[in-house]
């Protein structure tokens, strides 16, 4: 009888098996190669092959660690593997309508300098884009005396339709055209990779890593800002939809030809809930002019303004539709809101939860959990460079491969 031949590991093969061994060092801090075998459920001999090759890129390091024997005598060390920190500086960043958020971290993800960069304008030509970008960059990196040459990689959120795997944007609120690839843009500008993706997805990211995702497998993630945002992480990973148009929360329809969007069309989430939606809301009414925040809304209401009260209740109303929309799409196990409007009462308030529950289909199971987490621009730049130390890992071992003798 013949003996089949082993098929050769093919490239690609080895690749992801070197990525999964280096996320797994990232997820454990310190690891032995044994548990990663075990882990993962491959043979020491291969896991033994993807470390030398991640050693050898600068990806990940040997430390030592002092093992204890059941008597309590110290036994021999035990070689632990972590990832190298310190050899690589990513960055991460916000475009919001203000401000640029921008934070330098290692490769461990640990900060290593913010920086906040003031925009003159809210929506730039792609090129002045690029230009508020590396300007940013390079405030940042001067802080700890080093310059954007030090970067292995840097990572953009921007609102919008984004198609992460080219760095092509549809469309963004921040931008003022459509169908841009920032690919040749942003390396005639910067000198190390540089990735785009959906801010929204940014955050999954950041909660799967590091808030309240952590651990969870099928969760979402709604962002309320100028315009309403959806990360969507299922079976554990971030789904972004063929073209990077997918998880458009905020240009569902909620009426038929029902207000302006700013994406142009008409009746979308976001044109009843967004910041603007509301602000613009109050000045088409007459009402006011000179209202720059949610918040001014919010102490009209409290004084007794209806229209006030009636403007942030419909948004809360449609809001809630929403919300049992995506119950009723994806069944998350939880649903994390967030945004300066989930510190008032209009989008949380017994009402919406009425809504909430009317809205999904009948089943004998409570609701997923829906859990508002407050955080700053900051956050959403940690998850920008969370997804770069991501691309960068890929690349690095991409080049590993395409350097092997
Ligand atoms: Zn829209």
């Amino acid at each position: 009888m013949l003996k089949s031949k082993a098929s050769p590991v093919s490239l690609e093969q080895r690749n992801t098996t070197r990525i999964r061994v280096l996320e797994h060092i990232r997820a454990k801090g310190s690891v032995s190669r044994i548990d990663i075998a075990s882990a993962l459920q491959t043979s020491p001999a291969t896991v033994t092959a993807a470390t030398a090759d991640l050693i050898s890129a600068g990806l990940v390091k040997e430390t030592e660690s002092q093992a204890q024997s059941k008597s309590g005598k110290r036994g021999r060390p035990r070689v632990l593997l972590q990832l190298d920190g310190q050899m690589h500086l990513v960055a991460g960043l916000k475009v919001a309508r203000q401000v640029i958020s921008v934070i330098l971290v290692d490769f461990e993800g640990n900060e290593v300098a913010s920086h906040k960069y003031a925009l003159d304008q809210a929506r730039m030509s792609p090129q002045k884009f690029v230009s508020a970008i590396r300007e940013a960059l390079e405030e940042t990196c001067s802080q700890i005396d080093r310059s954007v040459a030090h970067l292995a990689g840097v990572s953009i959120g921007v609102a919008g339709l984004v198609d992460a795997n080219r760095n092509f944007v549809h469309w963004s609120s921040s931008i003022t055209e459509r169908n841009i690839d920032f690919s040749h843009l942003l390396s005639n500008k910067l000198p190390c990779p540089a990735f785009v993706d959906n801010d929204a997805n940014l955050v999954a990211k950041a909660e799967q890593l590091f808030g309240l995702g952590k651990g969870l497998e099928n969760f979402l993630v709604v962002t309320i800002e100028h315009g309403v945002g959806l990360g969507i992480v299922l079976d554990g990973k971030l789904y972004r939809g063929e073209r990077g148009c997918g998880a458009e929360f905020g240009h569902t329809k909620v009426q038929l030809d029902g207000a302006l969007c700013q994406c142009g069309q008409r009746g979308c989430l976001e044109a009843y809930v967004g910041d603007y939606a509301l602000l613009r809301e109050m000045t088409v009414t007459g009402h006011t002019n000179d209202m720059e925040s949610v918040s001014e809304i919010h102490d009209r209401a409290n004084s007794g303004d209806d229209r006030a009260s009636s403007v942030l209740a419909r948004a809360g109303q449609m809001f809630g539709l929403g919300i049992s929309n995506l119950i009723n799409l994806f069944d998350p196990e939880c649903i994390i809101v967030s945004g300066a409007q989930m510190s008032f009462e209009h989008l949380c308030s017994s009402e919406v939860m009425t809504r909430i529950r009317n809205g999904v289909v009948n089943v004998d199971a409570p609701l997923p959990q829906i859990k508002v987490h407050h955080w700053g621009d900051m956050m959403w730049a940690k998850g920008a460079a969370a997804y770069g130390i991501e691309q960068v890992s890929i690349l690095k071992v991409k080049e590993l491969t395409s350097n092997a003798p």
